[in-house]
């Protein structure tokens, strides 16, 4: 196969993977300084770190957890969701958006994204709320970081009186504007609860993290103790009654605590969220304006300021059916895309549990056949993102 006419760069120059972790000197010291201290966990840098991030996203609580897909599963426990229940989500996810669900004991079902915003269709939603059980819990997806309609979710929640969780992995520094004031994704103005993932490949890092984002006081406390064994430390009883070892288990819960070198890593890395946000939203600005009518570029709704997570090109025109050559073309000039995502309702475990064969969420399984996520990240140079525009060009411009 002759691959150099379609490879002006060499891969002699370094791989550009879809996402990559941006470490500092700062973040570094402020690891090896929890290293040096008392308490690797359980000491003073998670309780930081979850105020700092409530504040950042305007939540009134943030609960550390070992990961997003541990925040996941808290919210969907702590919506009171179980075995005859339902559950919905977006099929154009991570796993864990669904997972969280099942894991509950609900069923999971899922409702189609938008083609503007490939976020969940609200409509369709509210028709399904209409035709069949309502559900419990819905999990919505700001994906790519570009909010998922929120205000419009949740006037359905309480229409129907399910729990709306925000899956705002992808969002965090994403925002959008509702009746002319600004809100925060994770903030949860319009979701009973968010949750963040601090993944290396995600806006900022903490190696392994995630946190449940709430305004209500009940679920804040419900989420902090099923992180926990499901253990409470009653102090009325620890000084009157036992002793300062007293604690009580209220119901079964889990070990998805951060470590304080995690939170210590995070709140180093929260102080150049803003920066990074605004680059991400640069890199995207310069890859619209290359690539409008080579191919589908990513939505960027009105009214919305999205921190872009990945860069996700649909393939149009000539290249349409061809993403695997596409994929393959960028690797060997040493531009490492990914595909986000296999529908989530056509893995083996949804087609068996729910049923769902090819067809039945029509946008999400012609998004998957087309998209590629390009390199996206906050410390990709200038030089970088022209490297991927000239070779995407020079690719999408000749012949499949
Ligand atoms: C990354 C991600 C998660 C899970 O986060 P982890 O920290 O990897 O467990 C959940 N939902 C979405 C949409 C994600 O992208």
């Amino acid at each position: 196969m002759n691959t150099t006419s379609t490879s002006p760069v060499t891969s002699s120059l370094p791989p550009l993977p879809y996402a990559r972790q941006q470490i500092d000197e700062a973040d570094i010291a402020a690891v090896v300084a929890v290293l040096r201290s008392p308490l690797l966990t359980q000491g003073p840098k998670v309780p930081e770190f979850e105020a700092c991030v409530a504040q950042y996203c305007g939540a009134k609580h943030a609960i550390a957890v070992a990961n997003g897909t541990a925040a996941l599963h808290l919210a969907a426990l702590a919506s009171g969701a179980g075995l005859d229940d339902l559950g919905i989500t977006s099929p154009l996810t991570f796993l864990a958006s669904a997972n969280c669900i099942a894991h509950t004991r609900a069923a999971v079902d899922f409702v189609d994204v938008m083609p503007e915003t490939l976020c969940l269709d609200v409509a369709a939603l509210a028709k399904r709320c209409d035709r069949g059980k309502a559900p419990k819990l819905v999990v919505a997806v700001d994906y790519a970081g570009v909010p998922a309609e929120l205000p419009r979710l949740y006037e359905l929640a309480q229409r129907y009186g399910f729990t709306l969780i925000e899956d705002a992995a992808h969002a965090l520094g994403s925002s959008y504007e509702y009746q002319g004031e600004t809100h925060r994704c994770g903030g949860c103005a319009h979701a009973q609860m968010a949750t963040l993932s601090f993944h290396p490949v995600k806006i900022i890092t903490s190696g392994e993290g995630g946190m449940v984002l709430t305004n209500d006081d009940d679920l804040a406390r419900r989420i902090r103790r099923l992180a926990c064994h499901g253990v409470e430390r009653d102090h009325d009883r620890m000084t009157r009654n036992d002793g300062p070892w007293y604690h009580e288990m209220h119901e079964l819960g889990f070990n998805y605590r951060m470590t304080d070198l995690q939170a210590a890593l995070g709140l180093s890395q929260m102080n150049r969220l803003d920066d990074w946000c605004r680059r991400r939203r640069e890199i995207v600005a310069r890859y619209n304006e290359a690539f409008c009518g080579l191919a589908d570029i990513p939505p960027w709704p009105e009214h919305t300021t999205p921190a872009f997570h990945i860069y996700v090109l649909r393939l149009s025109g000539a290249w349409r059916g061809h993403r695997r050559r596409f994929f393959e073309r960028l690797t060997e000039t040493g531009i490492i895309p990914q595909v986000h995502y296999i529908p989530v309702h056509l893995q083996p475990y949804y087609r068996n549990h729910v049923g769902h064969q090819p067809g039945s969420f029509p946008v999400a399984e012609d998004t998957y056949r087309r998209c590629i996520s390009l390199p996206l990240y906050s410390s990709m140079s200038d030089e970088d993102v022209s490297r991927v525009i000239e070779v995407v060009h020079t690719i999408l411009s000749h012949k499949p």
